[in-house]
């Protein structure tokens, strides 16, 4: 039966192909194909896996303490015995056989589809039996992932790319939820699409999604259980929609559409070097946002004249609660700066918290695991400068990358001039540190970001202490609004069109041009182009996007008129509805653009 589901189109295009569905906690197990040639090796893993564990749970069982319940023996019997079942060794070996996936990978396919079938047991006890399997499968888990490097940097072995073998079919992900360092799992995915229940347009998972420039469709409430593994799928990551099961006919028409939209981005491509100028001769930066170095060498193929924002803080993720040291980050950031060879390349200090978590149990991870409202709680530079060790690493990091190419640092979530005042006291130290190690280190400009209506408030006072700002506007929004950007259930609210967020941007945008202090947009407002000919007239002349989006904005910018568009500012911005308003402006640019390409084109 075919039927729709509907969520928050979070990174365009149109993807079809089966579901896979993936519990949340196993989202992080790796996925990839393997060859042919290495199914029985696979099935291998598979067996010495499990017969690791049930020496484990054998001697587990033997040597119990005298005082240990009664139940304990029987449970471990359970376990040892579902560890056995054909059901789900059996049914593992077959997704390795058939479908080629990796043996984690079969395992947890295999798990998921057994999960639903206890969901749906009358019996109590036979339900209860689910979070037996649960465990069985996460040791079995836990003994493949043994001796497997945790370093971001070396993924095991090497995901091969979604690709049709034996005739199979492209893949698209179900879950839950997705963390956003697990998000950086599917970089070389085989997967062409993603579905999550939970998430906002502006969640970590979204823009992790969109970087990765794959259909997603975000907030989808029941997704992931009312689609079946299996199931053929559509997402519509321009509209939002997912259909399950479509007729042929609703599948040809999305089939021409996917044809259209690769066209488009074809003939967009031919716009990658070229400059950026507006019509009435403006020259705009685009730059790019990336998450990790890897990302450098693809932001400058698409056109990127530098990095605006490099997120940090996924260095410090999927690593087991293991913070990188000193020298690995220099030589992530060092490998950025070089990939950018010469451009300047702005690297935020970690923005750990809120959605992006960090698996370390410090006292102050616990402190953030039980904060209340983890979006105003120990989060970016308040992390930072409660870890001043931790921070100072980071800075000499950064500072040594500076030797090889243009660096910027980027402080987020600033609100306090107190915190401005510890930042560069931080940096003065991380300086004389590498003074006294006589280590080589570069000159940097220092930014804050403006994401919290405070900063943007009192930007005058901070731009005596800072070189340049770039203003976040998925938090701005978040916290000028009072909405928490990853809640679906509020993401009806989340509204970059309501007219204070804009008259804050206006406002940063206007005070730091008066100051003659460099201003750029690296929130995805930066990215979209229904806000391009608003941000050029408030007087923005640099943007920062995930590099997918730089050749749409660029075509937007080619064709505006800025000192037009400053003259419309006020009446957008003092409109009751400024979207409806700037579509009335846009029509009206247009018209008059044609009408003067029309008067002066020869007869
Ligand atoms: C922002 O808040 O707009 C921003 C760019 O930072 P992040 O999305 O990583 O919070
Ligand atoms: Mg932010």
């Amino acid at each position: 039966m075919s039927f729709q589901v509907f969520g928050l189109p979070v990174s365009r295009g149109v993807a079809i192909g089966r579901a896979v569905l993936v519990a949340s906690s196993r989202v992080d197990v790796a996925h990839y194909f393997i060859d042919e040639t290495q199914v029985e090796s696979e099935i291998g893993r598979l067996r010495s896996a499990r017969d690791a564990v049930a020496r484990e749970l054998s001697t587990l069982k033997r040597d119990l303490p005298q005082e240990a319940p009664a139940e304990l023996p029987a449970l471990l019997d359970v376990h040892l015995m579902l560890l056995h079942d054909e059901v789900l060794t059996g049914a593992t070996k077959q997704w390795i056989r058939d479908r080629h996936y990796n043996a984690e990978w079969a395992l947890s396919a295999q798990l998921e589809v057994l999960a639903r079938q206890f969901d749906e047991m009358e019996d109590d006890y036979l339900r209860e039996r689910k979070a037996d399997l649960e465990q069985v499968v996460e040791r079995l888990l836990r003994v493949m992932a043994r001796g497997v490097s945790t370093d971001p940097f070396v993924s095991s072995p090497a995901p091969q790319a979604a690709r049709d073998f034996g005739g199979e079919d492209p893949l698209v992900l179900v879950a839950n939820d997705i963390a956003p360092a697990d998000m950086l799992q599917f970089k070389r995915s085989v997967f062409t699409g993603f579905v999550t229940d939970v998430g906002g347009k502006t969640s970590h998972t979204a823009i992790v999604a969109r970087s990765l420039d794959i259909p997603a469709v975000v907030g989808a409430r029941e997704a992931s259980r009312i689609i079946r593994q299996d199931d053929w799928l559509i997402i519509d990551g321009d509209e939002g929609i997912v259909i399950v099961n479509p007729s042929p006919i609703v599948l040809e028409e999305y089939r021409f559409r996917q044809r259209q939209s690769d066209l488009e981005r074809a003939r967009l491509s031919r716009l990658r070097h070229t400059p950026a100028v507006t019509l009435d001769g403006e020259r705009v930066e685009l730059l790019a946002n990336i998450e990790l170095p890897g990302d450098a060498p693809g932001a400058l193929e698409a056109g990127a004249v530098g990095v605006g924002l490099f997120r940090s803080e996924f260095l410090f993720m999927n690593r087991g609660g293991e913070l990188p040291g000193e020298d690995e980050q220099f030589e992530a950031y060092r490998t950025a700066v070089e990939a950018m060879r010469g451009r300047p390349v702005t690297i935020r200090t970690v923005d750990i918290g809120a959605d992006k978590e960090l698996e370390r149990m410090s006292a102050n991870e616990l402190r953030h695991e039980h904060a209340l409202n983890p979006a105003l709680g120990l989060r970016a530079i308040r992390w930072s400068l409660s870890e001043p060790a931790m921070f100072r690493q980071q800075l000499r990091a950064i500072l040594r990358a500076a030797a090889h190419g243009r660096v910027r640092i980027l402080i987020p979530m600033v609100a306090h001039l107190s915190e401005v005042r510890h930042t560069i006291e931080a940096l003065a130290r991380a300086r004389q540190q590498l003074d006294d190690a006589r280590r080589a280190y570069g000159s940097v400009e220092l930014g804050a970001m403006i994401e919290v209506p405070a900063a943007a408030l009192m930007l005058p006072a901070f731009l005596r202490h800072f070189d340049f700002v770039s203003i976040g506007t998925n938090d701005l929004i978040q916290y000028t609004l009072a909405i928490d950007r990853a809640d679906e259930a509020v993401a009806h609210l989340y509204n970059a069109w309501h007219p204070a967020v804009l008259q804050l941007i206006a406002q940063t945008i206007a005070c730091a041009n008066r100051l003659r202090k460099d201003v750029s947009v690296c929130g995805e407002m930066a990215g979209d182009p229904a806000f391009t000919e608003l941000l050029l007239g408030m007087g923005l002349r640099s943007f920062s996007m995930h590099p997918s989006q730089i050749v749409t904005i660029k075509e937007r910018i080619l064709s505006t008129d800025a000192s037009r568009w400053a003259a419309l500012v006020d009446r957008v911005i003092g409109a009751d509805d400024p979207e409806r308003e700037c579509q009335v402006v846009a029509a009206e640019s247009a018209a008059r653009v044609a009408t003067l390409a029309a008067s002066t084109s020869p007869v």
